[in-house]
């Protein structure tokens, strides 16, 4: 079933109400959520859903359902199961996403101080990386750092747009991302603008000003393959 997706439109609300529409072993469905489900390399959200009485239901990942626009809740293993029918208020574990948004979104900006097509990515709470098709030589931890943190201190406002499939197919620069595939669905592409430092195709949530990032640290710079040099980043507090 499908499940407004709250988070795409305002990726800031971390407290919303929403009605049990499914229940099943795979997680809870809901008419509509302020939990991001696991993709595009970014986590799935946790938190909590209370019920009427007030009894909490922890939730503790959040994945994609087979529907478009499907999201499973995954109840904890304790948690108790809501009825369908039955209204809930949910709130997100707001510190582990907020961190999650800026470290998304420093990625964007990493990939436009890397100039390489990106062969994988992945972001958790503490740590980020992206991978990276080009010779370890040419990645200078210091210099990616230091460029990364420079275009983080512009603090520009984050844009989302809309654009057709067909406008994304006749702009096929706008994908780095090779292990991605570009966040489709009814006809149209959603895009994260940074202006003058970023365009591409991305589902996930970011924060509304680059300059919520704060700034980064380089963790590590290694090989993960012939075509996975992979950069790891962390925020810098
Ligand atoms: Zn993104």
């Amino acid at each position: 079933m499908a499940t407004r997706l709250l988070f795409r439109d305002d990726a800031y609300l971390s407290r919303a109400s929403a009605r049990v529409i499914a229940v099943h072993e795979r997680g809870i469905e809901l008419d509509q959520t302020i939990f991001y489900p696991q993709g595009g390399g970014q986590l799935g959200d946790s938190g909590r859903m209370l019920r009427e009485s007030g009894e909490p239901i922890a939730i503790s990942d959040t994945r994609k359902g087979d529907a478009p626009d499907g999201v499973l809740h995954v109840g904890a293993a304790d948690a108790p199961v809501p009825e369908v029918g039955e209204s809930v208020t949910l709130e997100l574990d707001w510190q582990r996403r907020y961190a999650l948004m800026r470290l998304h979104t420093a990625l964007h900006v990493m990939s436009c101080v890397v100039v390489a097509p990106v062969t994988g990515g992945n972001i958790a709470p503490d740590k980020a990386r992206l991978d990276f098709d080009i010779d370890i030589h040419l990645l200078d931890a210091a210099r990616i750092e230091r460029d990364t943190n420079a275009l983080i201190a512009r603090s520009v406002p984050t844009e989302t747009v809309w654009i057709t499939d067909a406008e994304l197919d006749a702009r096929p620069e706008l994908i780095k991302t090779m292990s991605v595939q570009p966040p489709r669905g009814a006809g149209r592409v959603r895009l994260l603008r940074i202006p003058d430092i970023d365009l591409q195709p991305c589902g996930g949530t970011h924060v509304r000003n680059i300059g919520e990032i704060g700034a980064i640290r380089v963790l590590r710079i290694r090989s993960e393959g012939k075509r996975n040099k992979r950069v790891e980043i962390a925020l810098a507090n």
